[in-house]
């Protein structure tokens, strides 16, 4: 599989992009891995039209991961006329509509008889719930979805990928509080893992720290390409051991 960061930065990144996958099995259409509200300029600057990949898999609600949801489904619905599929994770799905999209893109529409109807989730998109668990198949890529720690009472998924055809198999630790159980239980077998890192402390506790992913044995580190950062990330390149920056708009095999 390829697996093309649409950015690597934070959610407070300026120069880079948010954190977003564009992945393509080595068998199969592409998908992405969230789509935060930079990710529809993101996918222009890598020269990848947006009706390409009509697929989403969500992490979580945060705005730098869904934020360009109601671009797409807008798109989808009214310009494609083929509405754009999304996974989302069943305890997000109650939330993603009514706390998330609804107002920006709930509407009265009107039909064909004159009468009018309420807009709704799936008024702009397929919806697949996925069930924690559960095992999603895009073409050659199996994605296993796992549970991390990353704001407190709120639930956020990272996803391990095995391409069946390569053999290469990926862990996205998405959104994490650093959890080295996690790591080592769906790390294990990966090629890569593409890990949150915060930087510096700033008091939020949400993201995975540089210091903390520092206390990984160097074997471990060495498997460890950092994304969402911040974008004075280069001040940092001598600091973070074996473990390298994952870079936006390149093309990582596995
Ligand atoms: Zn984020
Ligand atoms: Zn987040």
């Amino acid at each position: 599989m390829e697996i093309l960061p649409l950015g690597v930065g934070e959610a407070f990144a300026k120069t880079l992009f948010q954190t977003n996958y564009f992945v393509l099995p080595a068998d199969g259409e592409p998908f992405l891995v969230d789509f935060g509200y930079t990710a529809p300029r993101a996918l222009a600057a890598w020269g990848i039209a947006m009706e390409s990949v009509p697929r989403v898999l969500v992490s979580h609600l945060h705005a730098d991961h869904i934020g360009g949801l109601e671009e797409l489904g807008f798109t989808g619905a009214f310009l494609w006329e083929d509405r754009a599929r999304l996974y989302v994770p069943e305890n997000l799905l109650p939330l993603l509509w009514d706390h998330c999209l609804s107002g920006g893109m709930g509407q009265r529409l009107r039909q064909a008889d004159g009468s009018t109807r309420e807009a709704a989730l799936d008024t702009y998109f397929t919806v697949e719930s996925v069930a924690p668990g559960a095992e999603l198949q895009f073409g050659s890529v199996t994605v296993r979805p796992f549970a991390t720690p990353h704001v407190p009472g709120r639930f956020s998924w990272g996803f391990h990928l095995h391409d069946r055809g390569t053999g290469g198999t990926v862990m996205l630790s998405c959104d994490s509080c650093f959890n080295r159980a996690n790591v080592e239980s769906y790390g294990a077998d990966a090629d890569a893992v593409f890990h949150d890192c915060q930087l510096r402390s700033n008091g939020a506790h949400i993201h995975a720290t540089l210091d903390e992913l520092l206390t990984l044995p160097d074997a471990w580190q060495r498997k460890i390409l950092l994304v969402h950062y911040a974008d004075d990330w280069q001040g940092f390149t001598g600091s973070a051991g074996s473990m390298r920056f994952a870079r936006q708009g390149e093309r990582y095999r596995f």
